[in-house]
């Protein structure tokens, strides 16, 4: 299962909060740069490269001085207004280092349940493919609502890995996989390698929520799982505290936990 993961030819990383943010919400460069720097690189050696990020409430919160997530609906809108403009601009500037030019595309639910901007958002998704940009995506928060919305970048992410017909999805986290147990219970809890089928038992292994700063969980990464999956693609969810773990998951090295996608 592993080994089939090195012939990927287009690839979709999740970054979430967590990886990407500091506890005091402030954003942890380093990370940003080595994932500009390593996402560059696995481009140049020949794959197409999709980057799925959050962090634009944690960063519009830092960049606010807010300590708590507002709890109005227009309140939590105008934090990720404010976090995407400065998340995107330092991705454009530490990606530019190594000149790759990125795209941004925001998204939200009616993008993927309208056929004509479904088709609309394949099309731009190919055409930066095309012209060897890396599109970075994430969730339109600043007008999403209820009905429109993913509500967590993991769902978006197997969606956008479906949409632009991905061969794996990577997910990084502040988790090293799925484990048997809640590993932050558990000291016995054991990391499960591979996952062939997302069963009942798999499923109740996932303990919700992650950190305060991210949100989703382990629930909505194997939600993800599933979606993409379904589609024949493969996902690991892996701990994304080195981002040079992308190339040894790229390797088929036995990191974190991946999920056989199955083929029709
Ligand atoms: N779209 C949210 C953000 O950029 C993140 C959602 C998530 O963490 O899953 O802040």
């Amino acid at each position: 299962m592993r080994s089939e993961i090195q012939n990927a030819g287009t690839i979709v990383v999740k970054v979430g909060t967590s990886t990407l943010t500091y506890e005091n919400g402030k954003l942890n460069l380093k990370r940003m740069e080595q994932i500009a720097r390593i996402l560059t690189d696995v481009k140049n050696s020949g794959k197409k490269v999709v980057l799925v990020t959050s962090g634009a409430i944690g960063v519009g919160m830092s960049k606010m001085g807010l300590k708590e997530k507002p709890k109005e609906v227009k309140a939590v809108q105008a934090v990720s207004a404010v976090g995407q403009c400065e998340l995107m601009s330092i991705y454009d500037r530490m990606f530019s280092e190594y000149n790759t030019i990125v795209g941004q595309i925001l998204m939200t639910k009616d993008v993927i349940t309208n056929l004509e901007r479904k088709e609309n958002a394949i099309n731009t998704f190919s055409a930066l493919l095309e012209n060897d940009i890396l599109p970075v995506v994430n969730e339109n928060d600043s007008v999403s609502v209820d009905e429109i919305k993913f509500g967590d970048n993991d769902t978006l992410s197997a969606i956008v890995a479906k949409l632009i017909d991905a061969d794996a999805l990577i997910i990084l986290s502040d988790i090293d996989g799925l484990y048997d147990q809640d590993p932050r219970l558990c000291e016995t809890a054991k990391i499960i390698p591979e996952v062939n089928e997302i069963t009942e038992e798999i499923k109740s292994m996932a303990c919700g929520a992650g950190s305060k700063r991210g949100t989703g969980g382990m629930i909505t990464k194997l939600t993800a799982a599933e979606i993409a999956t379904d589609e024949g693609i493969q996902v690991v969810i892996a701990n994304g505290k080195d981002p040079h773990i992308i190339y040894r998951i790229l390797e088929g090295k036995e990191i974190g936990t991946i999920f056989k996608g199955k083929k029709a």
